[in-house]
């Protein structure tokens, strides 16, 4: 085969299956490591595609590569996210079965890169009439927007998403993209009031002050410099050398025009993004425990840039409305609350705004014809990966069990799937070990007795819960669970670093300690009554469909922010569940952000939770390529006398399939012939023997 752009692989193996010391850990970082200094970040094991940040650009994703990776058998070409996305994407259109990548691994890892790769290809590779054009336009655009709200410069990761991202791409029956829709999880709105030392605010803050122009700065009341804002002054200072921020704040406005947002709805966006910088600078005195404003003139901006009345807007900041059973009572809040009330505010609109940008996005990507089958549907899931920081908190907390649900999908669709099918199917098999995480599951999401309904237990209870009572709650109720560790029972290593407020979960990924505090408040994420019903009453279109006045009437209470995310994460399974994945998993190879650095600790632990040893065994075990008998005996009958043009023997086509491989003379140990289908160990076999016999 003419490769040309590539040179072969010159290093290592390209897939794991071909290693021959494959049982160990030192032979598998090894390989990786061998040709990450190659620059061949990618290998597979089997069809599971493993990714190593090179941190650089590499030549191998030009228009040329695309065309060589187009319609080639997976595994003719050397490992790469476009032979996946050509794999997946070939099999819904030509078989018609619904497909998700799903993307994980660790913040920095490159899974948000790696979508972008799958986005391409299948825009590169999809249909070319201008109406497919501009929905491919569309759907390559929603992301320099999505990432200007929803990524975050952080100590992992310069360019870091902060929310959870579900996209579904239609297509015609003819192939060609016809719309799209994104689902959002669970954006890390606290960013937007303080960051970690060395952090950011999300990088439209940033772009906005950088890249807007006078006039615009001028309209919204803005000045240039970041230290003018306390909403961007907490973590890194300064601008980063790494993002060009004005340059990215160009791309914005150029995409949300492409992506068809009004004139008037760009202003109302970027209104709001202004709005809670100012806000951000609201400070209050407090004269016998009431709060007052001290800078009328930044809430009179506040309220022009988002439509509402300012001695409204003021008094809501300052006082809480309370309607108890028909019993109206405001009370005045002290500086304390009504700091809490601002900040809880800034928070609800930009995550709001967040919400209403996926929307607003959505509207546009709907497919404005439906001849597509409906199913011919492919997903790419990339979501924030695991997390273990210093100081682990509420929000620590959602990511990594959304990464427990992804693990144990995994574990579901591979490991188990594949081992469920040789029983199923009668084929001698050696069960191979792997680590189950759905006891990590249940301890966290349990009806009554997990940790999420502790948690909101505690937040519903009367009386006076607390963070620490809650605390208690875990303790008394999971002391026992292998997968709790509080501080009185935590071994003496552990309990020397463990705070009292602190609980340790040992998680598939490894050990997180989280500290309770805020764990209520963020659950029951409370916005006073007095701002939501001020903000449904705004000119800012956009702001007042974002708090619309039936949620104030409604009497019931709203979920918690952990049961709205765990509501939706089961969602997202369900969607998952139904589809054929393929799965990209993302290796971060230093923690330095820089190329050529390959931490073999650091790589190895990751191979380790990410289960890869485990996959590997499965697959080595297993067999590699498999088919119902008829479909099999219909593709390949052309290779040999006795089966072609038909077969006429007697036992249908499981004789006829064993005729044909007898035939073409596979020994034992190559196949093996299961209930229903056959199976072969290497599919490269069958691909080499593929001349018809016909010729
Ligand atoms: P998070 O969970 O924090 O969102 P992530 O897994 O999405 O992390 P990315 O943002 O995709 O990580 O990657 C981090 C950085 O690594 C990128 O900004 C880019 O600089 C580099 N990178 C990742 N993949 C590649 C690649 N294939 N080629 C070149 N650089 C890459
Ligand atoms: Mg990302």
């Amino acid at each position: 085969m003419e490769t040309g752009l590539h040179e072969r692989d010159r290093a290592g193996v390209q897939d794991f299956v071909l290693l021959e010391n494959y049982q160990s850990e030192d032979a598998f970082i090894d390989n990786l490591k061998k040709r990450f200094q190659e620059n061949l970040i990618y290998t597979y094991i089997g069809q599971v595609l493993i990714s190593v940040n090179p941190y650089k650009q590499l030549p191998i994703y030009s228009d040329a590569h695309i065309k060589e990776y187009k319609n080639k058998h997976f595994y003719e070409m050397p490992p790469h996210v476009f032979a996946v996305t050509d794999n997946a994407f070939r099999s819904l259109i030509e078989e018609n079965r619904g497909q998700c990548v799903l993307i994980s691994g660790e913040s920095g890892s490159g899974k948000t890169e790696a979508s972008k790769k799958v986005l391409q290809y299948i825009a590169a590779c999809s249909g070319h009439q201008s109406t497919v054009e501009g929905v491919k336009d569309k759907l390559l655009k929603s992301n320099p927007v999505l990432e200007a709200f929803g990524n975050a410069k952080t100590n992992r990761n310069d360019n870091s998403s902060r929310f959870g991202k579900y996209m579904d791409i239609q297509f015609d029956y003819k192939g060609a993209p016809i719309g799209g829709n994104i689902l959002n999880y669970l954006l890390e709105k606290s960013r937007v009031v303080a960051q970690m030392g060395g952090e950011r605010n999300f990088h439209i803050f940033y772009q906005l002050l950088a890249g807007g122009d006078d006039a615009l700065l001028t309209e919204l009341r803005l000045e240039r410099a970041l230290d003018s804002y306390n909403y961007l002054s907490d973590g890194l200072k300064g601008n980063l050398s790494s993002i060009d921020d004005a340059q990215n704040f160009k791309q914005v406005q150029q995409a949300l025009s492409v992506i068809d947002f009004t004139a008037d709805e760009q202003r109302e966006i970027f209104g709001i993004v202004a709005s809670i910088l100012h806000l951000g600078n609201v400070n209050f005195e407090e004269t016998e425990g009431n709060a007052q404003v001290v800078s009328r003139d930044l809430v009179v901006t506040v309220a022009r840039l988002l439509g509402v009345n300012a001695s409204e807007l003021s008094a809501a900041l300052t006082h809480r409305t309370i309607d108890a059973r028909g019993d109206v009572v405001t009370s005045p809040l002290n500086q304390e609350l009504a700091v809490y009330a601002k900040d809880a505010l800034a928070k609800a609109v930009y995550d709001r705004l967040f919400s209403w940008l996926v929307q607003r996005l959505n509207i546009s990507l709907q497919a404005r014809e439906t001849r597509g089958a409906r199913n011919n549907v492919m997903g790419i899931l990339d979501i924030y990966g695991f997390e273990i920081f210093n100081k682990n908190n509420f929000e620590q907390f959602c990511i990594n069990f959304c990464n427990e649900k992804l693990q144990q999908l995994f574990i579901e669709l591979t490991l188990k799937s594949e081992q469920d099918e040789y029983r199923r199917e009668g084929i001698e098999w050696i069960p191979v070990e792997y680590f189950d995480n759905k006891v990590i599951c249940n301890l966290i999401e349990e009806k009554h007795k997990g940790i999420i309904s502790i948690l909101d237990e505690e937040c519903l209870r009367p009386g006076e819960p607390t963070d620490i009572t809650f605390l208690q709650k875990l303790t008394n109720k999971l002391s026992e669970h292998h997968h709790y560790v509080c501080h009185e029972k935590a071994p003496t290593h552990i309990q020397k670093i463990m705070l009292r407020d602190e609980f340790r979960l040992v998680h598939y990924a490894g050990e997180v300690t989280y500290s309770v505090i805020g764990f209520l408040d963020k659950n029951n994420d409370l916005l006073f009554r007095d701002l939501k019903e001020t903000l449904s009453k705004a000119g800012n279109k956009i702001v007042r469909s974002c708090f619309p006045e039936q949620e104030l009437r409604s009497k019931k209470r709203p979920e918690t922010a952990i049961t709205q995310f765990r509501t939706s994460l089961n969602n997202l399974m369900d969607i998952l569940m139904c589809k054929e994945p393929s799965y990209i998993r993302c290796i971060k190879p230093n923690d330095l952000q820089s190329p050529g650095v390959f931490n073999d600790q650091l790589v190895l632990h990751q191979v380790k939770y990410l289960g890869l040893m485990e996959n590997l065994r499965v697959r080595r075990a297993g067999f590699a390529y498999r088919r119902a008998y008829d479909l099999f005996l219909e593709r390949y009958k052309c290779l040999s006398k006795s089966t072609w043009p038909n077969y006429k023997g007697a036992g249908g086509p499981k004789a006829g399939v064993q005729q044909l491989v007898k035939d073409l003379g596979y020994d034992n140990e190559q196949y093996k012939m299961g209930e229903t289908k056959l199976f072969i160990r290497w599919p490269r076999t069958l691909f080499d023997t593929e001349d018809s016999y016909q010729a």
